[in-house]
């Protein structure tokens, strides 16, 4: 069900779209009772686009599930969160618009942690999402309902949202693809904010040929989008099968130190042989300050999001307070009704680090840090084309695992972070299964991460290891 072979069949008149559709509400009635993937979807409106579709087009007839902090006019857009629980969306986000005039059909609401803070999807506040590899265990986080379901075959490629590895890591731990591309090179207009210098939209995908389909259809500026950047488009496609021969690839010491469960490493490390056994070049390389990846980011994105989250006051959007005393009332007990634990931790931490006093000390400070993780990546890549390592430390864990405590979970996103922070393309591809704590057969990623708009070299080597 990748959408290159069911292109091939639409265009073969093998399909319909409404029969991949109808497919795809059968999958979903058969399996996504359990998985918990989709909050909602859209089957009549979105067999009404069927019936309309394009096949013309490069994604033409072709349903995308999307994250549901991803406005798309008339549909819910709840962020996992009950505070925007009977949204509607007024508009369509550039994205969706994008998917549109490349022929796709936006079919599907996917769950994940409120406002994309989380790496679990269990702080959604809305339902459980489980891994579809094993029902007990989390399908990751935040995208985790998009990865769940491109996993479980109950949607054929999603979009996700990634601040801080919120594409990449749900799609390791799911067994799927997931490509967050360089800061600016997709829109984020119709994107609900969480942390504005830092999110992206990208996809998850079955394959990477997928992935690069897909992000051909959004890459690209956006006068709506003032960070979003007018730089030319490549062909993401004509490059795919170029291979990795006399590529060189970086391995950064610091990111196979302690910690990492040894099946994780095992197999990125085989994969790593593969592609050295395919022609590229292996090379060590430092990136000296990753070990302040975390608390740099847990400075700078709740900071953001506490600022951004402020026009959640229940005047404009979402949950309204009944019987406030007064306005100052209603703001209160609007926010305290309408967000849950997490929401509330982070506003509070980035409320902290920027007021007066703790700005210098904490807020301004990791902006230092920041710039010095960005020339880490600036000095690698003067001596490779790309980087390799882990995605996540271990294989999803248990639901319920970590719940009470949040650094531990915090400090499982070191892999992930520093692209964000430096604005660099990153993509996670399966690269085998590995048992742990348990669970047998559990997906592990390979993330591979390239210099700035560097996406068409980025996907040509998750092209080589996925083959
Ligand atoms: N896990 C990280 C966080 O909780 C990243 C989330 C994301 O990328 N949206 O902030």
């Amino acid at each position: 069900m990748t959408i290159t072979t069911l292109r091939r069949q639409l265009l073969a008149g093998e399909t319909t779209p409404a029969a991949i559709l109808g497919k795809l509400a059968g999958e979903i009635s058969a399996r996504d009772g359990q998985t918990g993937a989709y909050l909602s979807h859209n089957l009549e409106s979105a067999l009404a686009e069927a019936a309309n579709a394009d096949l013309s087009l490069p994604l033409g007839g072709i349903p995308i599930a999307i994250k549901d902090n991803i406005n798309v006019l008339g549909q819910p857009c709840t962020c996992g969160s009950k505070f925007l629980e009977n949204f509607i969306s007024p508009y369509d986000a550039t994205v969706i618009r994008k998917l549109r005039a490349a022929g796709a059909i936006p079919f599907g609401r996917m769950n994940q942690d409120e406002f994309a803070m989380g790496s679990s999807t269990e702080n959604s506040a809305l339902q459980t999402t489980r891994n579809p590899h094993d029902p007990a265990r989390i399908p990751g986080g935040s995208s985790g309902g998009s990865a769940a379901a491109v996993a479980d075959l109950t949607a054929i490629a999603a979009l996700g949202s990634d601040t801080g590895g919120s594409i990449r890591q749900p799609a390791s731990h799911c067994g799927v693809v997931g490509l967050k591309p360089s800061y600016g090179r997709v829109s984020r207009y119709g994107l609900v904010a969480f942390a504005s210098s830092l999110d992206q939209i990208g996809p998850l995908a079955q394959s990477v040929e997928d992935a690069a389909l897909i992000l051909q259809a959004i890459a690209g500026g956006d006068p709506l989008d003032s960070t979003c950047l007018d730089a030319p488009v490549p062909d993401y496609l004509s490059g795919l099968n170029d291979g990795v021969k006399g590529l060189k690839l970086g391995i950064p010491k610091e990111y196979f130190g302690e910690g990492i469960d040894p099946g994780v490493r095992k197999n990125v490390e085989a994969a790593i042989q593969k592609l050295a056994a395919q022609g590229a070049e292996i090379v060590e390389i430092s990136l000296p300050h990753t070990e302040h990846a975390v608390a740099t980011y847990y400075v700078i994105a709740p900071a953001e999001a506490s600022s951004n989250l402020s026009r959640f006051d229940g005047i404009r959007y979402g949950h309204r307070a009944a019987n406030p005393a007064d306005i100052l009332d209603l703001y209160k007990k609007s926010r305290e009704e309408g967000f849950g634990p997490e929401v509330k931790r982070r506003i509070i931490l980035g409320t902290y680090v920027l007021s007066s006093g703790y700005y210098d000390a904490y807020y301004s400070r990791a902006q230092k840090v920041r710039t010095l993780i960005r020339r880490d990546f600036e000095n690698a890549f003067q001596q490779v084309d790309a980087i390799l390592s882990p995605v996540a430390p271990s294989p999803a864990r248990k639901i319920g695992g970590f719940s009470d405590d949040p650094l531990h979970e915090y400090l499982s996103d070191i892999f992930t972070l520093a692209a964000n922070l430096a604005g660099i393309p990153g993509i996670s591809i399966p690269c085998g299964r590995t048992d742990f704590d348990g669970g047998k057969n559990l997906p592990v990623g390979l993330q591979i991460l390239a210099p700035h708009l560097g996406e068409a070299k980025l996907l040509q080597i998750a092209k080589a290891a996925e083959a």
